[in-house]
């Protein structure tokens, strides 16, 4: 709890509260990224965009900066670069394209916090040039947790930045310490929508196709992480996220399908008492408490209604239909880079199953394959990370053209 109390100071963020908050977007043209931008809309006297960092959707780029007036944007997929240049030219916006822009982009010293809302392992390398800067980061991107939740925590206490959670579970577990700061967590629950796929058997989820795992129950969210929520990687990543923001042992995270997705998240503390944080379904809110804590910020959003919801049920994952939540505890039991291989092989699995070259449940079996094929770091340095991705992303990509259905 130490280093939570820590992480989650008062400090930094009490010292602005009469000024307007200066945030970077990374990943600005992407479901958490637009759904930010709907909260900077609704309180323009609090924030300030300073930079919308984007990859390849140049037209919403562009709409967002007229509208935002941030004073820089940068586009990752330089080949786009002209484009977005040429339709600011008029106005005092600075435009630059590539990654190298993208990390430099986190040391601008005007901004107070980074909101990591990119897709996937390209999250890393930014988010750690964002702390060594001194930024207090709004995590989204949880890819970056899990490949390297231990550099980063330590980053982020060596730099005196906090993490403040964005991911709802999280964010949720987050609002129930608030003011718990010294209590011991006894476990947590992070709860489980349990996906599109709920209750069915492995005869049906062989022939799944991409256009009924992109449909999810609750939640309007980006491809890849609708995929891992139909796959329940998605929870699988998420209980890997929490060990690392909560400094929680592995024993002490439990996961439970609920499938309204009220209830966000529950901490249990050593007295067995519970607190969970509850509310409708909207990913603004936590993207607005990350960027407004420790203040909560008046909203029209709709409100829960008892009646509309006689009941809230609970139940346990089916793991032994979707095995990726216990290739993910695997991995997490294991440390080292096993998470990082574990990641770089579902984003690849992801995009083979998206492309229609593999079958739904090959997603893990090119999961399992990768963590058994490649070499374990107990001790991994950033640039064993950099390693391991790109080495299981080319095994993976092997494995999966074998696979060609
Ligand atoms: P989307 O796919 O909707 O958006 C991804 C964003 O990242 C886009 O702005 C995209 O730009 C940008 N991007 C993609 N690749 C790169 C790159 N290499 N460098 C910089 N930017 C890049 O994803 P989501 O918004 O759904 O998810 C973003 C992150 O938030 C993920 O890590 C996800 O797990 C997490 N998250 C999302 C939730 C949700 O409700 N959506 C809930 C909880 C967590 P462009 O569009 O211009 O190509
Ligand atoms: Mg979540």
């Amino acid at each position: 709890m130490r280093a939570l109390s820590y992480f989650f100071s008062f400090f930094a963020i009490t010292l602005h509260t009469t000024l307007k908050k200066h945030i970077t977007i990374l990943g600005s043209t992407g479901s958490i990224g637009t759904q930010a931008l709907d909260v900077v809309r609704a309180n323009p006297d609090t924030f300030e965009i300073d930079c919308l960092i984007a990859h390849s959707n140049a037209d919403l780029l562009i709409k967002q900066a007229i509208e935002f007036l941030p004073g820089t944007v940068v586009i990752g997929n330089e080949t786009k670069y002209l484009q977005v240049r040429d339709a600011l030219s008029a106005l005092p916006i600075k435009v630059f394209a590539g990654e190298d822009a993208i990390v430099q982009m986190m040391e601008q010293e005007s901004t107070q916090i980074v909101l990591t809302a990119c897709m996937g392992y390209a999250g890393l390398r930014p988010t750690i040039a964002a702390i060594k800067a001194g930024k207090h980061i709004a995590l989204a991107n949880k890819e970056t947790m899990v490949v390297a939740g231990e550099l980063v925590t330590a980053l982020a206490l060596q730099h005196g930045v906090n993490i403040y959670p964005v991911d709802s579970e999280h964010s949720a577990i987050f609002q129930c310490l608030a003011g718990e700061w010294e209590n011991k967590i006894e476990k947590i629950y992070l709860t489980a929508s349990g996906g599109p796929f709920r209750g069915k058997d492995k005869d049906f989820l062989r022939t799944v196709t991409r256009e009924q795992a992109l449909k999810h129950p609750n939640w309007e969210m980006g491809a890849k992480i609708t995929i891992d929520s139909a796959s329940l990687m998605n929870k699988g990543l998420e209980v890997i996220e929490a060990k690392w923001l909560f400094n929680l042992r592995a024993d002490q995270i439990d996961v439970i399908v609920h499938p309204q997705s009220i209830i966000h998240s529950i901490v249990q503390f050593n007295d067995g008492s519970m607190k969970a944080q509850m509310g409708l379904p909207d990913m603004k809110l936590p993207i607005q408490y990350a960027l407004t804590y420790p203040k909560r910020l008046q909203t029209d959003f709709p409100r829960f209604d008892f009646l509309n919801y006689p009941a809230l049920t609970f139940e346990a994952p089916d793991r032994k239909t979707f095995r990726n939540l216990d290739l993910a505890f695997d991995a997490m039991h294991r440390g080292g880079n096993m998470p990082c291989i574990l990641n770089a092989a579902n984003e690849i699995a992801v995009e083979a199953f998206l492309n229609r070259q593999i079958g739904f449940l090959e997603m893990s079996d090119l999961v399992q394959y990768c963590m058994e094929t490649i070499v374990f770091a107990a001790k991994p340095t950033y640039n064993d990370y950099v390693k391991t991705d790109a080495e299981t992303r080319e095994l993976a990509k092997e494995k999966a053209a074998q696979m060609v259905r």
